[in-house]
């Protein structure tokens, strides 16, 4: 039995239109978007899940849905969505490019009680632009003001790549100086239409190295310097590592949250383009058990090159979408290879 609570989430799609083209966007052509009835539909069969889980194995379960695109604050019923999603329990954030957001939306952001925002901010102003388009920096930097003033706990998120990695410390005081509550990195993954960028990637040693100043920055207090990356959190790990074969941590891929695409395609991270079903089509309850890929993702076994026989396995794994995106760019379709930027592997045992 799971000790809890289970901080389990759901990333929503609402759509995928957006009102930006970023070079390095996950997203890729579906062009479907569910009605708002589905989209409570989808809200509901989550909910059923969990509390079946919560009733039959008895944990605390403690759900949030992060509801992003495309661009969600395109979409005119996106603040019913919030609320119908508060309504059945679920911690409710929003993903944004924040170029939308002016003080009346915020207000309607404050007034829906949204947990928190976060606005992608991809590097100071020149990265940002030529990634993001011109004067998208600006623009993105007023919806953080407005959501700051309007009381919005805001974080920027930021994608790392060679194109900004030597900003990280600019936009940690970037951060500071607008009221935004904490900076939080992660690595591109290439796929969509940053397919291309992978001469953009970091090397293990980049990796390395950035994951150690952004230890440092959050050390110095002013704001939260932060990544989700597991690969951050094994950097500043002791040695003293739960050797178990049941993920505990790391990757939230199959084991504590889902992406459910703008159709209702249900696939393991947002930036796994690898469908295990369709949200209006199953039940979710079901699915989470007896998909074959979640499965796997579970399973120490199940994975080769690397992972499979590391220390870290069941705090880490990887990011597995950077596993798939590698694996494809060398024609296979297999998520459970090595994260070809993990720098950290260590043999079990203990041994050196
Ligand atoms: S080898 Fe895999 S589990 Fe080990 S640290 Fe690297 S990515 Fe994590
Ligand atoms: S696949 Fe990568 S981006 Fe997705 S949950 Fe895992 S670590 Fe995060």
């Amino acid at each position: 039995m799971w000790a809890g609570p289970l901080d389990f989430f759901v990333q929503l799609h609402v759509t995928e239109r957006c009102n930006l083209r970023c070079r390095h966007c996950y997203q890729s052509a579906k062009t479907l978007e569910m009605s708002f009835e589905e989209v409570t539909a989808a809200i509901d069969n989550v909910k059923d899940a969990i509390r079946g889980w919560a009733m039959d194995h008895e944990m605390v379960v403690s759900p949030s849905l992060h509801i992003t695109g495309g661009e969600p604050v395109v979409r005119k019923d996106l603040f019913d969505v919030v609320s119908y999603g508060r309504e059945c329990g679920f911690s409710v954030s929003l993903m944004s490019n924040g170029t939308m957001i002016d003080s009346e939306a915020a207000r309607r952001v404050a007034d829906c009680g949204v947990a928190d925002v976060q606005i992608s901010i991809d590097g100071l102003e020149e990265t940002h632009d030529a990634v993001r388009g011109p004067g998208s920096f600006r623009r993105a930097l007023v919806g953080v003001e407005s959501l700051v003033t309007g009381g919005v706990e805001t974080n920027l998120n930021v994608t790392v790549s060679r194109l900004n990695a030597g900003e990280v410390a600019g936009l940690a005081r970037l951060g500071c100086d607008l009221g935004a509550s904490a900076v939080a990195f992660s690595r591109l993954v290439p796929t969509g239409t940053g397919a291309g960028l992978e001469s953009a990637l970091l090397s293990r040693e980049e990796v390395a190295a950035l994951y150690e100043e952004i230890r440092e920055l959050g050390d110095g207090g002013g704001i939260a310097v932060t990544s989700r990356d597991p690969l951050a959190v094994v950097a500043g790990m002791s040695d003293d590592v739960p050797e178990v074969d049941v993920p505990i941590g790391g990757c939230a891929a199959g084991m504590f949250g889902v992406t459910i695409a703008s159709d209702g395609t249900i696939m393991p991270c947002r930036r796994m383009d690898m469908p295990v079903g369709n949200i209006l089509e199953h039940s979710f309850r079901e699915l989470w058990v007896e998909s074959p890929v979640l499965s796997a993702l579970r399973t120490r076994d199940a994975y080769h090159g690397g992972c499979e026989t590391c220390a870290y396995w069941a705090v880490c794994r990887g990011c597995r979408a950077i596993a798939l995106a590698h694996a494809r760019a060398g024609g296979a379709d297999d998520c459970l290879g090595p994260d070809p930027q993990c720098p950290y592997w260590r043999p079990m045992g203990g041994a050196d």
